[in-house]
């Protein structure tokens, strides 16, 4: 079969590409899902639309809170992206255990998030960030939730001619650090078998406020550990609580046995990392420089 190669130079011609010819047309970015998926698969879509020729989707803005990611963004930038060193370099920590470093040089954070994989290393991180992904297509553009927009493994709110533009998201307003970490069976060019990130901040009394758990891989899609979070809300660090944070965070994981992990090894390492993630952010915090809130 011939496979039709399209490359629009704006974001108009690749909606317009996209509607024309339904669901035998797929994005394109870096090609890392798209391509594995099709070899695996043995089906190729009738027609790839190249998203890399259009103008400032492969931009990082903003400074100081606001911050918006272009979808064409590589996981490289991301992990060498200076603004992210610091407070949120659970960003950078995402982003720089993704594949390898070819796969990091092409893949995108917009392809991330559009595959949908419960396994995808930048989701967490970005739900405790509360990022919104912008979408653009034939009935014009709109903004949804990072939280809403993936609705189960390889599922989101995306129509067929939506191209994602952008993903923005605001920093905590206080004082705040973050952590990511990912267990797998080695070091690199691993997909998780559970990733957890956190945000946390600090109150003047030295209590744990605004905290932000997010877990991947150990469900059908990554979520917010709320539990977790409302239980941590205004509690110093102690043995107990960390204790209690592990039991939480595993009786929040749904995971299935697949062959990177049993069901019960995910849920006890859920556990692990969200005491570890928070015990981390935790110590980092006298480390960042970002306390608005002293101004
Ligand atoms: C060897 C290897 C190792 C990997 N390791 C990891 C890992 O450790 N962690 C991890 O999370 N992932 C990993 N991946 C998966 C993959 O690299 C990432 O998910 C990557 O971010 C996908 O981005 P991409 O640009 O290559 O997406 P593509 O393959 O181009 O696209 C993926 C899907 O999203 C759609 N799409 C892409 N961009 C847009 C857009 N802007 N708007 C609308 N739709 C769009 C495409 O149509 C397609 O359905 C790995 C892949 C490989 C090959």
């Amino acid at each position: 079969m011939k496979l039709e190669f399209l490359a629009p130079q704006t974001l108009q011609d690749a909606v317009t590409m996209a509607k024309a010819r339904g669901d035998a047309a797929r994005f394109i970015a870096g090609g890392t899902d798209l391509v594995i998926q099709a070899r695996k698969s043995g089906t190729w879509p009738e027609a790839v639309i190249n998203l890399q020729q259009i103008p400032d989707l492969g931009e990082i803005k903003g400074s100081g809170q606001n911050f918006s990611l272009g979808s064409l963004v590589t996981h490289r930038q991301i992990e060498r992206e200076g603004r992210f060193a610091g407070a949120l370099e659970a960003l950078r920590e995402s982003a720089c255990v993704i594949g390898g470093h070819q796969v990091r040089n092409v893949a995108t954070v917009g392809g991330n998030l559009c595959n949908a994989s419960p396994a995808a290393d930048m989701v967490p991180i970005l739900l405790c960030l509360n990022a919104e992904v912008a979408l653009a297509g034939s009935e014009g553009r709109r903004v949804v939730p990072l939280a809403s927009f993936i609705e189960g493994p390889r599922k989101t709110k995306r129509a067929h001619d939506e191209v994602m533009t952008e993903i923005a998201f605001s920093a905590p307003a206080q004082k705040f650090a973050s952590a990511f970490l990912k267990g797998g069976r080695r070091r690199a060019m691993e997909i998780s078998i559970v990733a957890m990130a956190g945000v946390v901040s600090v109150s003047r009394d030295g209590k744990l406020t605004d905290v932000r758990l997010a877990m991947g891989a150990a469900g059908p899609k990554a979520i917010r550990l709320t539990e977790v979070e409302k239980f941590l809300e205004g509690k110093a660090l102690s043995k107990d609580v960390l204790e209690e944070t592990g039991r939480l965070a595993a009786a929040a994981a749904s995971p299935i046995d697949d062959v990177r992990a049993s069901a019960s090894f995910r849920r006890h390492l859920a556990g692990v990392y969200a005491r570890r993630v928070v015990e981390l952010s935790w110590n980092r915090i006298s480390e960042v420089g970002n306390d608005r809130s002293a101004a």
